[in-house]
C-alpha cells in the first residue's frame, strides 16, 4: 500500500507557494460561506481546493512552474505598491535614480541620501549616530 503511494506521488508537482495561496483562498471562502450561509463562497471554495489538488497532482512541472512564477510576480507588485504607498513615495521609481537609501548602523532607520556625492558623513535622524558612506 505504501509503495502504491509512492509509485502514484512520483513525479507529482505537489505544492508551491500558489498552492498554498489558493488552499487559504479556498479557506476563508469556506469560512464566510459558514459565516453568511451565501452558497456561492461554498462553490467557490470547493473548485478552488479541487483545482489546488490537480496542481499538486500535475506531472506539468514547467507549467505549474510558470503559474507560480507569475502568482509571486503579481504578489512582489502589490507588495511593492503597498510598500510605497506607506513610505510616502512614488511607485515610479524615480527617487531612487537620484537618491540612495542606506539603513543607519544603529537603529535601522532608512536615511535617504542624494547620489553622487562621493563619501559622505550621514547623521541618522532618528539617533544621531554618524555613519560614513559612498554615494
Ligand atoms: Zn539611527
Amino acid at each position: 500500500m505504501k509503495e502504491k503511494l509512492r509509485q502514484f506521488m512520483y513525479g507529482r508537482y505537489g505544492s508551491d507557494n500558489l498552492s498554498r495561496f489558493i488552499l487559504v483562498l479556498a479557506l476563508i471562502a469556506i469560512i464566510l460561506f459558514y459565516i453568511f450561509k451565501i452558497l456561492i463562497l461554498y462553490y467557490v471554495g470547493l473548485v478552488l481546493l479541487i483545482l489546488n489538488i490537480l496542481r499538486t497532482m500535475s506531472r506539468n512541472h514547467s507549467a505549474r512552474y510558470r503559474e507560480n512564477e507569475a502568482y509571486l510576480r503579481i504578489r512582489n507588485g502589490f507588495t511593492g505598491f503597498w510598500k510605497n504607498l506607506f513610505s510616502g513615495k512614488s511607485s515610479s521609481g524615480a527617487a531612487d535614480k537620484t537618491h540612495r537609501i542606506y539603513k543607519c548602523p544603529s537603529c535601522g532607520q532608512k536615511v535617504r541620501v542624494p547620489r553622487g556625492k562621493g563619501r559622505i558623513a550621514i547623521t541618522c535622524p532618528k539617533c544621531r549616530t554618524s555613519f560614513v558612506k559612498r554615494t
